[in-house]
């Protein structure tokens, strides 16, 4: 990201034409230095401008996607050091490794298993996104029907791991439509490994024993034609992986090393003897900059938190978790069933909503979008504002599902009730508790 807006700005054809959806060039080059505007949305720029962009505005951790389907993603892409200074983009992909020598029913039912482990969060599901299959007897055939089976039968995206480029030509053949990683190239098969990835189109990972030795390895293959790398430094100790994290991002970001400029992964698996013990040092790994980190299985009781310090280490600091503006059933609320409303700060939403589920008294939620804020900073903001909630009311779309007109507000925003009532005429306007603790008495109480 070196270009200021400025910079950026003398490169544009400055004819304010608002076709990239701002009214000025110096608006859209504004957006495009603080990574808001994707270049392409300007037509105009020249090709001499756009490859000048292009290069000063690419992230200095290049992006890398791997996989397809609902559990596609994709690592890198990363422009800070520290989470404040801005965000981190891209969550580090979490994977389970299966041997290829295991059984067809044992797969199946480790596949089952894990495509079971999903949790809503948030309005979010989160869930692991792939499977490392590691080929341990060198037999193409098992390998390529395993990766076969992987890719087609589960939602599960591939890490194909093998150092025999002909073991990973036939999977890479079977599952191409998945996009799998090819792991990994080293310094006996960079030359088998970077043309397999350069015929697939597959991205592909790198090993050394060493940062120096991923720095010739990744310029070798940069010189093939090769753009999607990961990187392995090869440590598999934990101070050590742990320092090659944070020196390959801080070389990247600001020496603008370009050798060491793409994603890494790690392997937890291979660091300890227990998933317990792989766990920590993968929630080490995914708040130090591991673009992958592949665990040895995936277990509720490991997989859980992970997917939590995940979402909240790359969610975005400066913009508050939100929920979507709606109606929300809790339980099977009927005509009778309260209704209550409250702010789309995703917090206050999943705490309101576990109190009323808690309740057990069926329910209809209604969450009104106020950009984020909770009740108290929304109704100080004047985003919470009698006449607001209740025209929000009105045209949310509950008076059709209800046969009574009573709305329960929270407590907070006990001071709301009489602009309320004149927005909404003949409802009636109920003051909840303050506190959401007593939701679940408050709610038993009226029924
Ligand atoms: Fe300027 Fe291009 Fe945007 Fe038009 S589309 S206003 S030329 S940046």
């Amino acid at each position: 990201m070196g270009l200021t807006g400025i910079q950026i700005f003398k490169m544009l054809p400055k004819t304010n034409c608002g076709e990239c959806g701002v009214p000025t060039c110096l608006a859209f080059a504004m957006n495009l230095a603080s990574g808001k505007a994707e270049l392409d949305a300007c037509p105009y720029v020249s090709d001499d401008a756009r490859e000048q962009l292009a290069e000063a505005s690419a992230p200095p951790i290049r992006p890398v996607a791997i996989g397809a389907g609902v559990r596609a993603f994709k690592v890198g892409g990363e422009t800070v050091m520290y989470r404040h200074e801005k965000t981190f983009y891209n969550p580090t992909g979490l994977g389970a490794m299966i041997a290829s020598d295991i059984a067809s029913e044992a797969l199946d039912k480790k596949l089952k298993e894990w495509n079971a482990l999903q949790y809503e969060r948030v309005g979010l599901n989160l869930r692991p996104e792939f499977v490392a299959l590691k080929d341990v007897n060198g037999d193409n055939n098992t390998f390529t029907a395993l990766a076969k089976k992987i890719a087609e039968e589960s939602e599960f995206n591939l890490v194909l791991m093998s150092d025999k480029a002909e073991v990973l030509k036939g999977a890479a053949g079977a599952c191409a439509f998945k996009k799998p990683l090819l792991y990994a190239a080293t310094a006996d098969n960079a030359e088998e490994m970077g043309t397999l990835s350069k015929e697939t189109g597959l991205p592909l990972a790198v090993k050394a024993d060493s940062i120096d030795d991923l720095i010739g390895l990744s310029d070798k293959l940069t010189g093939m034609g090769l753009k999607d790398l990961v990187l392995d430094s090869g440590s598999r100790e934990i101070k050590q992986v742990f320092e090659d994290q944070v020196a390959m991002r801080r070389a990247a970001l600001k020496a603008g090393n370009k050798s060491l400029g793409f994603p890494t992964i790690s392997f937890p698996c291979e660091m300890a003897g227990n998933l317990d013990m792989e766990t920590v040092i993968a929630s080490l790994l995914i708040a130090k900059y591991a673009g992958i980190v592949v665990l040895s299985d995936f277990k509720g009781e490991s997989l859980f938190p992970l997917l939590v310090e995940r979402l909240n280490i790359f969610t975005d600091p400066q913009r508050p978790m939100t929920v979507t503006e709606g109606i929300y059933e809790i339980g099977t609320p009927d005509e009778n069933s309260p209704v209550l409303v409250t702010t789309n700060f995703s917090l206050t939403y999943f705490i309101v909503s576990g109190e009323i589920e808690g309740s057990r008294v069926p329910s209809w939620l209604l969450i009104m979008d106020t950009e984020g804020l909770s009740v108290m900073t929304a109704w100080a903001a004047g985003k919470f504002s009698g006449d607001i909630v209740g025209m929000f009311v009105k045209k949310c779309g509950i008076a059709d599902k209800i046969a009574h007109k009573k709305i329960i507000i929270p407590g907070y925003a006990a001071a709301i009730s009489g602009e309320m009532e004149e927005e909404l005429g003949d409802w009636e306007i109920l003051i909840g508790p303050r506190d959401a603790s007593l939701i679940p008495k408050f709610l038993k109480d009226m029924a």
